[in-house]
């Protein structure tokens, strides 16, 4: 199948977390911690923003071409004699892919062919009598696109389910976390939404390991099974740990899987100062100069606390395009 001549593509990205991740709000205190993690403010899921990610995948780009468009890098600011900034060509794949900003002297900004999408926590793992269990809920399924479910599907509060091949379907009831839910096995989508999940190149080892839990208990889970971690600020100057600088943070847990979507626009179907976009001719060429850029995230990672050992973030392969993707038209 050719994507050559739609307006754009969306392909689906699923990762897994290989540290804690810590994607903050910028200070904000709740409970009893002091640097809490960005939350969906409906679902009240933690989730790191589109924004964030297209900020980081933009300065790996760049850091992948080797140091070719110095300035393409961060947020491209001119200097006060219009200097510096993003260098704006239309063969630059940095600034053609992530857009650019707005010059001083020069037209408007760019928008960018390619468009990031939140990450969304699609499985959570969290400590059960059979080791990790991997748990997901209507909602997640339904926001990342994974299952369709046409009404509203209520689940009881007070269970789990699991697949009938799996080894919690054997016991009568299962822990996550200090919770103790009975073991269900009815439930018919669960079959097809692991093989859908299989299909986003999840591994096997936590497919097999898969709970449901009702959207309610679901965002209850997470919430009380995030890292929490106290540390010292450390001062700058002397190197050594500020007085009273005790601080508590949070993070999504290692082997966290998240979800998102990156839609690629057609490079034909735009102009950048008149002039046709040269760095890349198609949606799939478009998906390259990000996916080229994942394994950057694999070993730099993405968020705060990067000091600290955390943030590396596995892309796990697959680059098909969204199901329900239609060609469409877009205006700049
Ligand atoms: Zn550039």
């Amino acid at each position: 199948m050719t994507t050559n001549n739609r307006s754009f593509v969306t392909f689906r990205f699923a990762g897994m977390a290989l540290d804690p991740i810590h994607v903050g709000t910028g200070g904000t205190r709740l409970g009893r911690v002091d640097n809490t993690i960005v939350r969906d403010p409906v679902t009240r899921i933690p989730k790191i923003p589109g924004s964030s990610i297209a900020g980081v995948m933009r300065a790996y780009t760049a850091m992948a071409k080797k140091g070719k468009y110095p300035n393409c890098a961060g947020l491209g600011q001119p200097e006060r004699d219009g200097g510096g900034g993003h260098c704006r060509k239309t063969d630059c794949p940095v600034c053609t892919v992530f857009g650019f900003a707005k010059g001083i002297r020069s037209s408007g900004g760019f928008a960018g062919l390619a468009a990031f999408s939140d990450m969304h926590v699609l499985l959570f793992p969290v400590a059960s009598q059979l080791g990790p269990q991997w748990i997901t809920c209507p909602m997640a399924l339904r926001q990342t696109n994974i299952a369709e479910f046409s009404e509203r599907v209520d689940l009881s509060e007070q269970q789990v389910i699991c697949r009938k091949a799996d080894g919690a379907a054997a016991q009568p009831s299962l822990n996550l976390g200090w919770l103790l839910l009975p073991v269900k096995t009815d439930w018919p989508p669960l079959g097809e939404i692991a093989q859908k999940i299989g299909a986003l190149g999840i591994p096997g080892y936590i497919i097999s390991r898969l709970g449901v839990v009702s959207d309610k208990l679901f965002t209850y889970i997470v919430n009380s099974n995030l890292e929490v971690r106290t540390s010292v600020a450390i001062d700058p100057a002397t190197g050594a740990a500020e007085e009273g600088a005790l601080f508590t943070y949070e993070a999504m847990p290692r082997c966290t899987v998240l979800f998102w979507e990156v839609t690629c626009r057609n490079p034909k179907h735009f102009k950048i100062d008149q002039e046709v976009v040269e760095a890349v001719d198609s949606p799939d060429k478009v998906r390259d100069v990000v996916t080229h850029a994942h394994s950057y995230l694999e070993h730099l990672g993405i968020g705060g606390m990067g000091s600290r050992g955390m943030g590396r973030l596995r892309v796990l392969e697959s680059n098909k395009p969204a199901e329900g993707d239609k060609s469409g038209k877009e205006v700049s």
